[in-house]
């Protein structure tokens, strides 16, 4: 068994969700590490379809223990109200709990975050405005309050009255709108402490401990790394890292404890939101994949851009995160084509380039070199055994490890958990249930 970290590979919406669902099965502890409730994971199982925000894929396996770790950012009404769905529909959280050290979304992050994409107009990020850029700059800023601190009611008030003071001169003050009340939110935010004080408790202890006890830890991303605050095509990036080195920070693990880091990668692109995104299709193929999937935000509806498979951003997802291996996700969607392309480097003015640039003004200028393949024209959706998959998606597959140098370990034929080919166990189990491993 070992410790498994499960990222995105290119800008979200990869399909994470339903890996995790799918490998939980036989986790022992399940933590989500980064990013905050403009997360959306889609989960199909035998329990039903399931949005999920905060709480982690992983939920569906009662003997899986579940984390929300000290990297996310809670906003507590949209966990409580996860919390009570997942219980109308038969779905426990006995073993569900909340580092004490995870910050709060408060509700100047989710105003300041909307004032704040208002003023930057044309240059809008795109963000969901659900306070998440706000809640990990007061993070560092060390304004933040934590969720530990809702067990305390005394010293919740005073974190609250001194970020308060702050961000009420900010509100009237810059953006010249009424002060928010403290009594308001404190008696708001006891409350919502009263119904999650059994979840909350210091959470790292017990990851360590089941990882140094040899347990199978799966370690759930959000984002991709594209958005990663660092490599990502910044400014149009998230606000906390959903690279695999931050899935140690966001647990409380150090970085020798991970095994394995599996980059979940769509057979196409998409992208939400704004900023560069070079194998953009505005035509009649994009609108298709959109339709298809049903490329829309679990978060916010919005429709994603879509477009072909851009290797010269997934090789850098790979190097970023260290992959050691891929799940491929969407393969199915390219059933009815008779080609497709792959983007395998760049045309920047006079230059071809081959790795990611790190300029996001250089990124916009570039255009796709693609290299075209044959498509497989069968549906694939009911295919279990990489063998039997049609020569045009094997060809795609080999294709793909080859540009992106990691093997393809799982793919994924459909949205259901049962719609997978297992190449390669993820879990640390030495049983591959294909030959080609
Ligand atoms: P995540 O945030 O990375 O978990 O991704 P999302 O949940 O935002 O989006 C993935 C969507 O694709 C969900 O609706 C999944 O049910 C669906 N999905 C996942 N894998 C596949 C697949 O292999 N084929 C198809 N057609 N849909 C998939």
């Amino acid at each position: 068994m070992a410790v498994v970290a499960i990222v995105g590979g290119q800008w979200g919406d990869e399909g994470k969700g339903k890996i995790v669902d799918l490998l939980a099965e036989k986790a022992r502890i399940v933590v989500r590490f980064s990013g905050g409730d403009n997360a959306g994971h889609t989960v199909i199982n035998p329990y039903g379809e399931f949005q999920l925000h905060l709480v982690p894929s992983g939920i569906f396996t009662p003997e899986a223990t579940c984390i929300i770790g000290n990297g996310v950012a809670i906003n507590p009404a949209v966990l409580l109200k996860e919390i009570e769905d997942l219980h109308n529909r038969g779905v426990g959280t006995a073993s569900l709990f909340i580092s004490d050290r995870a910050h709060l979304i408060m509700p100047y992050h989710t105003l300041l975050d909307a004032l704040e994409e208002e003023t930057r107009s044309k240059g809008a990020l795109g963000t969901t405005h659900r306070g998440i850029g706000p809640v990990f700059a007061d993070k560092v800023a060390r304004l933040g309050i934590r969720a530990g601190c809702l067990l305390d009611k005394d010293i919740f008030r005073s974190r609250l009255s001194a970020a308060l003071q702050l961000k009420n001169a900010i509100l009237t003050k810059v953006y010249e709108v009424p002060p928010l009340s403290l009594e308001e939110i404190y008696d708001q935010y006891c409350r919502y402490g009263e119904q999650l004080a059994p979840y909350i408790r210091e959470t790292s202890s017990m990851i360590r401990q089941a990882a140094a006890q040899g347990e199978f830890v799966l370690l759930e991303g959000a984002q991709g790394a594209l958005l990663d605050p660092d490599f990502g095509t910044y400014p149009y990036v998230t606000s906390s890292s959903p690279l695999a080195g931050a899935s140690c920070i966001g647990a409380g693990l150090g970085p020798r404890e991970i095994d394995r880091v599996v980059g979940v990668f769509k057979a196409y692109s998409t992208r939400v939101g704004a900023g560069p995104m070079p194998t953009e299709l505005k035509n009649q193929i994009g609108d298709f994949i959109r339709r298809k999937a049903d490329e829309y935000g679990v978060t916010t509806r919005r429709p994603r851009r879509c477009g072909w498979f851009d290797a010269v951003a997934g090789r850098f997802g790979v190097e970023v995160n260290g992959l050691t291996d891929i799940a491929l996700t969407h393969l199915d969607i390219y059933d009815d084509f008779s080609a497709v392309k792959i983007c395998t480097a760049y045309r920047c003015e006079d230059e071809v380039l081959t790795a990611f640039p790190s300029d996001v003004t250089i990124l916009e200028k570039c255009r796709p070199i693609y290299e075209d393949l044959d498509g497989w024209q069968e549906s694939i959706s009911g295919i279990r055994d990489f063998e039997k998959l049609p020569a045009g998606a094997r060809n795609y597959v080999s294709r793909l490890e080859d540009l992106l140098s990691c093997p393809v370990s799982l793919i994924s034929v459909g949205s259901g958990r049962e719609q997978t080919i297992s190449v390669k166990a993820l879990n640390g189990e030495s049983s591959p249930s294909s030959s080609r491993a």
